[in-house]
């Protein structure tokens, strides 16, 4: 057992393990054990993971995207106050990650709160670090747009990033996500697909997207679990391509495809024919 100090008042910012209880860490287990209060996503959920460590004295109780920026104040009033030690943790992963915590880590950071983390387990690092893409810069897209339209502009952008970009997504969203992906950023880029990170059924897809897309469906149980989806970057651009295609897109979702090059002339200050001809790549005419 690991011994920790644990400072009064602070917040410890503890992350939990995706799915294999080892993955929780000595000094998370330490922290959570010698705290006053446990902030827990679902306190069903936590109350196993408290269990697995032998118990806690903390209290526990429920901080989750419903209430979280109803109680912030009156929780860092309180921990102020009465000096408490307190955890926030989620169902999984790291706490703010796609996850509750947010409120109540700015509003005690702007109180003066020591904020401290206890790092560890993180879906997006785990797909990451075994995606075989790009590592050197990436982006973190959290959940794509769940409405098709908006999603299919976020992609459209997405394939013009030169670097590599991780999503979150929803197992009965997956498919559509990755048939998304093979129509707008293309079958050949190579993608990597986490499902069920540090579970019994773990499985990474790898490969150009329209073959992880084929195998995915192939896979009795491939759409089920929780998925992380890394898509590789796409070709490097001159800055004035890459900002001209986010323009475009933009105004191509909103406006005709007239309005859109009428606006986007004005706004890059480009050639007409050329954004044209970059309109017809990012929205073929039907
Ligand atoms: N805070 C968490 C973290 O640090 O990864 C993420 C929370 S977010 C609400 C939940 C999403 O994370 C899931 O929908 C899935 O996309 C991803 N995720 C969580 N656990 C996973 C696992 N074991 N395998 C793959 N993806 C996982």
């Amino acid at each position: 057992m690991v011994e920790v100090s644990i400072e009064r008042p602070a917040i410890y910012v503890v992350a939990t393990p995706l799915g294999n209880l080892g993955d929780l860490s000595p000094r998370a287990a330490a922290v959570l054990r010698k705290s006053d209060l446990i902030l827990a996503e679902d306190t069903r959920h936590s109350r196993k993971l408290l269990d697995h460590i032998g118990g806690s004295s903390a209290a526990l109780a429920a901080m989750h995207e419903h209430n979280e920026r109803d109680i912030a104040a009156g929780l860092v009033a309180r921990i102020a106050a009465e000096r408490l030690a307190v955890c926030v943790i989620t169902d999984a992963g790291t706490p703010l990650i796609s996850d509750p915590g947010f409120p109540l880590v700015v509003q005690a950071l702007e109180a003066g709160l020591p904020v401290r983390p206890v790092p560890g387990p993180c879906a997006l690092v785990a797909a990451l670090s075994v995606s075989g893409l790009d590592t050197t810069r990436f982006l973190f897209e959290g959940f794509l747009p769940a409405k098709a339209h908006a999603r299919e502009e976020r992609l459209t952008v997405l394939a013009g990033m030169p670097h590599t970009t991780v999503c979150y997504e929803a197992p009965h969203r997956i498919l559509g996500t990755l048939e998304d992906v093979v129509r707008i950023v293309g079958s050949a880029r190579p993608i990597a697909l986490a499902r069920e990170l540090t579970k019994l059924y773990e499985t990474v897809y790898h490969g150009p997207a329209g073959e992880v897309l084929a195998a995915v469906r192939r896979d009795a149980h491939g759409t089920y679990g929780e998925f992380v989806l890394v898509i590789g970057p796409g070709p490097e651009q001159a800055p004035d391509e890459a900002e001209a295609r986010r323009v475009l897109t933009v105004l191509l979702g909103r406006f005709s495809r007239r309005d859109a090059i009428d606006a986007a002339t004005e706004i890059l200050r480009m050639r007409r024919n050329q954004l044209y001809a970059l309109s017809l790549e990012l929205a073929p005419e039907a």
